[in-house]
């Protein structure tokens, strides 16, 4: 008995560091501008994905739907245990609110197939929503169960886990195959073996196996793509095309929802009124507090 999965990961812009131009004229994230890093909640979905992996045996396949730099998040995956990877990616896709992007998403997990769990991060530091994962297990008719911290059990047809909830946890079961979002403190991701690091660091895609090919007329792409596609070292890319999507569900023409700006917010100290230890001061605090809209 052993189990495949597919996680979902995605490269966010490091929120932390938000500085200079940040949003393109037509209203999208200009990505291109901010360093990107592996959002923290999808190492830990891969952990959880490996552990199955190391408990029951199976195949841990990761994806990614994002502009080609997001490679580098897959390599990552790959240096921590992944099997295979998985790059979705088109300029049709950009702009993508989370509809468009779990559309995309479940029918590139459709295409790959063979899966019993789907992991994904709770959410994602940029857009926040922690929608994607409960809307993709929508599209592929799966149960969700978010919020996880442990899988407990697995059985041939079913799984036993444990939530966070408000003020404690619950165990459920879910029968397989099922969607699992899981919670960044719920583990600890294991850090990259130095072998698979020497052995993954040459994987690529190939976008950037074209590029090592370009102006070298003794390389051949579809020779090179073989000998790396032999090795492990090749990531897959999906395309609108190869997964025959309906364009008017992709990218900006399949999302209702059009981030109209994005900024950093700077808290800095304004005027302070000391608040003498009494009940009327208490009450005083209190209504401040509830004019600032921080209680009620
Ligand atoms: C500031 C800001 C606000 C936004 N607000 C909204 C909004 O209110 N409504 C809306 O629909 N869109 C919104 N977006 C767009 C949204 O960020 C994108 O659609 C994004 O691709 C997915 O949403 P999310 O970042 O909230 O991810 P979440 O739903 O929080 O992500 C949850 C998990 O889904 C998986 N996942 C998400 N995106 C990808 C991906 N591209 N590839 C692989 N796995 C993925 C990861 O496992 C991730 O941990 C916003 C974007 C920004 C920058």
């Amino acid at each position: 008995m052993s189990f495949n999965s597919i996680v979902m990961v995605k490269q966010v812009p490091d929120t932390a560091n938000i500085s200079g131009q940040v949003m393109k004229e037509d209203g999208t994230v200009n990505r291109a501008k901010l360093p990107a890093i592996f959002n923290h909640e999808d190492r830990a979905s891969l952990e959880l994905a490996l552990q199955i992996k190391d408990r029951f045996g199976g195949k841990v396949t990761v994806i990614t739907m994002g502009p080609p730099r997001a490679s580098d998040i897959l390599r990552e995956c790959l240096y921590m245990g992944a099997d295979e990877a998985y790059l979705i990616s088109d300029r049709k896709f950009a702009g993508a609110d989370t509809l468009a992007t779990s559309y995309v998403l479940s029918e590139a997990i459709k295409f790959i197939g063979n899966y019993d769990f789907i992991f994904a991060g709770r959410q994602a530091i940029d857009g926040d929503t922690a929608q994607v994962g409960p809307q993709t297990a929508e599209k592929l008719r799966i149960p969700q169960v978010t919020y996880v911290e442990e899988i407990i059990d697995v059985s041939e047809t079913s799984v036993k886990l444990k939530r966070k909830i408000d003020g404690g946890f619950e165990i459920l079961e879910s029968q397989l195959p099922c969607l699992v979002t899981v919670l960044k403190d719920a583990l600890f991701p294991r850090p990259f073996k130095a072998r698979r690091v020497m052995a993954y660091k040459n994987a690529k895609t190939l976008l950037e196996l074209e590029k090592i090919t370009e102006g070298n007329s003794l390389l051949y792409i579809d020779q090179l793509k073989d000998e790396y596609f032999n090795k492990g070292w090749y990531i897959h890319t999906l395309t609108m095309e190869d997964l025959k999507l309906d364009e008017t569900r992709c990218g900006v023409h399949g999302s209702p929802t059009k981030v109209h700006k994005v900024e950093s917010v700077v808290l800095a100290g304004g005027s302070h009124e000391m608040i003498p230890p009494s009940k009327e001061g208490l009450s005083k605090l209190i209504d401040h507090l509830m004019e600032d809209h921080i209680l009620g």
